[in-house]
């Protein structure tokens, strides 16, 4: 799967919505579905990134992406109930999510983390993506073989001195998946998750300053597995997570 070749039309028909899709490795998602036929929907903070995406993904030729600006700190339930009424109403269904985007917090001892900081880290890589699968389970429903895959990390299951308030809330991803792999293992809905592994992009840029960059991972190299567990190939992949760069 990590050298998954998808066919060209591997994706379509399909609907799939990717958190963060503005830079870095949801960037390279977005496109890679795309070129792969699915209709993207665009979700972000930045609309100017998001706009950016959109002509690459029509100049190439792709189905016609969505955008849907917004942003996870200030997001509310009723927001993503909003979303998904109109995923429904334009789309009829949505064959794939993957919740990419995220915040790194600061790097520092958990005796100095913060209330506030603590609260925004949890709610951007966590809360929200509770919040929205919470309401994206209706237009999941509702279409044949739905699936979504949320992002991990390193630090997800395994703890590591200063990666406080970031690394709690990808153990929690990864709880939260396991969780809903269980509820609808009799289903033909799927959750997974994905540890892209050290890959060049402004997060690790900002984690490891010191590091070249050019000794790392493209976010276009590791799109393989992406793409297998976005398509039905995967279908009966179940509450696991994937390592895109095993050691
Ligand atoms: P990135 O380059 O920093 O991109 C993060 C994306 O999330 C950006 O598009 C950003 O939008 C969006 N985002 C952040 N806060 C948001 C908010 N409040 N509302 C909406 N969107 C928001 O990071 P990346 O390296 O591509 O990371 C992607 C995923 O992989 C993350 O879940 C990260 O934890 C995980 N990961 C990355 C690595 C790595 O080495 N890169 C390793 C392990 C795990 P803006 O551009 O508008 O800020």
């Amino acid at each position: 799967m990590l050298n998954y070749v998808a066919s060209p039309n591997e994706l379509e028909n399909k609907v799939i919505l990717v958190t963060g899709a503005g830079g870095g490795i949801g960037k390279a998602a977005a496109l890679s579905f795309a070129a792969h036929g699915a209709t993207v929907i665009l979700l972000g903070r930045t609309v100017k990134k998001l706009e950016n995406v959109y002509d690459q993904i029509v100049t190439s030729g792709g189905p016609e992406p969505a955008i849907v600006p917004l942003d996870l700190k200030g997001a509310t339930a009723q927001h993503y109930r909003d979303m998904a009424a109109t995923i429904i109403n334009q789309f009829g269904k949505l064959d794939g999510l993957l919740h990419n985007a995220s915040v790194l917090g600061h790097l520092e001892p958990l005796k100095q983390i913060t209330e506030e900081l603590f609260d925004e880290v949890m709610q951007v890589n966590l809360k929200s993506e509770f919040l929205m699968t919470q309401a994206l389970l209706d237009p999941l429903a509702l279409a044949p073989c739905a699936s979504v895959l949320f992002t991990s990390s390193s630090v997800g299951n395994k703890g590591r001195a200063y990666w406080g308030t970031y690394a709690i809330s990808k153990f929690a991803t990864e709880g939260m998946m396991q969780v809903l792999a269980d509820e609808y293992s009799n289903t033909s809905l799927r959750f997974n998750a994905i540890n892209p592994g050290a890959t060049r992009t402004s997060m690790r840029a900002k984690a490891f300053p010191a590091e070249n960059p050019d000794d790392l991972k493209a976010p276009q190299d590791i799109m393989p597995l992406y793409l297998y567990l976005m398509s039905d190939e995967s279908k009966s992949e179940n509450g696991k997570t994937f390592v895109a760069q095993p050691k």
